[in-house]
This record gives structure tokens, C-alpha cells and sequence, in this order.
């Protein structure tokens, strides 16, 4: 079988929509997968890891990063930076492991325009009055930070049509089932003997 590089899977879509949960229940399951930490200049929430959830880094590190180029994408949302660093992602592809990233609308669409042949998966909630209720019950936003993140879902459920796939993320494990599902399929589309 032939498959030289790895492939490049991202997965995205409005904040509250469970990217997080589905990604952390489809790496118990997918251990194959090799996930890139972002680098963020938010505040560490309570339970948080340096290095396992984020790099997290003061603003003028992030801009340092960013004039060196050393970021593949980057994104200001809700008032701190997010991006992703290219040297993990380009090092573990050339060795032939698939890369997964877990990131806004943005810096997805970023990562498109540089890697065309990346697989774009967007996640997205049943409804917005879900999303809603889902960003609520999460606990860790104040009131206007919830009616921004609202706002930022909206627009970035206008851009699901530049995507190679959309899952609803209506319960975790169909959903964690179906980006599986996607996973082995790219690699069948790209298997030669
Ligand atoms: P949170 O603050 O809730 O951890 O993340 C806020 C948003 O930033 C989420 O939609 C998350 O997926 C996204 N995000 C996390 N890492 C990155 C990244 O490296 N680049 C971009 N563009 N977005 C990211």
C-alpha cells in the first residue's frame, strides 16, 4: 500500500458546538491521529494544562510567532489570538501521520487556502437555540461574552458550504462515529497498491 504523507483533518465550526468533547472521545478511540496543540493568548480556564490543552503565550509572544511565520493560521476571536504552530504540522505529515486540528472558522479557512487537499470537517449544532443553551450551560462566559460567541456563530454557519463535510453534532458519539467514518474513507480514497 502507498500512502506517503499523512493527511491533514480539520475540524471546525461555531464555538459551543462540542468541537472540544468530540475531539477528546474520538482520541480515545483513534489513537492513529496526532493532535496539534494551538497556541492561545487567553486566560487558562480552571482544569486547564500548558501543553495539553493550549501553548499559552502573552500577546506580544503571539505576535513574535506570527511575524517569524511560524504559525500556519491564526485567528483573533473574541478578543484573543489562536493559531496553529506549522512546524508540528508540517513535521508530523512528512513522516506519513495524520494531523488533526481543532479550530475556529477563520484559521480553517486559512489552513484551506494552504493545504487545499486537507479534509474540512464542520461541526455543527442542531440548532442556534441549542448552541445557545449549550454555551449557557458551559459556565465559563460572561453574559456578553455568550451574546458575542452567539453573534460569531451565525456568521460562521453562513461559511459551512467551503467544506468538504458537515456533521450535526446532535449526540457525541454518532458524531465521533461519523468523523471516524470520514477518516477511514480518506484513506481509502487515497490507497494504491
Ligand atoms: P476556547 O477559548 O473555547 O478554547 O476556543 C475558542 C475558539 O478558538 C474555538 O472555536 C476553538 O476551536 C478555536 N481555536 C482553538 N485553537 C485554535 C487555533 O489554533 N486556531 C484557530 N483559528 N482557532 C482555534
Amino acid at each position: 500500500m502507498i500512502e506517503e504523507k499523512g493527511i491533514l483533518f480539520v475540524l471546525s465550526g461555531p464555538s459551543g458546538v462540542g468541537k472540544g468533547t468530540v475531539r477528546k472521545a474520538l482520541f480515545e478511540k483513534d489513537t492513529a491521529l496526532q493532535y496539534s496543540i494551538s497556541m492561545t493568548t487567553r486566560q487558562k480556564r480552571a482544569g486547564e494544562q500548558e501543553a495539553v490543552d493550549y501553548f499559552y503565550r502573552t500577546k506580544d509572544e503571539f505576535k513574535s510567532m506570527i511575524e517569524e511565520n511560524q504559525l500556519l493560521e491564526y485567528a483573533e476571536y473574541v478578543g484573543n489570538y489562536y493559531g496553529t504552530p506549522r512546524k508540528y504540522v508540517e513535521e508530523t505529515l512528512a513522516k506519513g501521520n495524520d494531523v488533526f486540528l481543532e479550530i475556529e472558522v477563520q484559521g480553517a479557512l486559512q489552513v484551506k487556502e494552504n493545504f487545499p487537499e486537507g479534509v474540512f470537517v464542520f461541526l455543527s449544532p442542531p440548532s442556534l437555540e441549542e448552541l445557545k443553551n449549550r454555551i449557557v450551560s458551559r459556565g465559563t462566559e460572561s453574559d456578553a461574552l455568550v451574546t458575542n460567541r452567539l453573534q460569531a456563530a451565525k456568521d460562521e454557519i453562513q461559511l459551512m458550504d467551503a467544506y468538504d463535510y458537515v456533521v450535526v453534532n446532535d449526540q457525541v458519539d454518532k458524531a465521533v462515529e461519523k468523523v471516524q467514518a470520514i477518516v477511514k474513507s480518506e484513506h481509502c480514497k487515497r490507497e494504491r497498491v
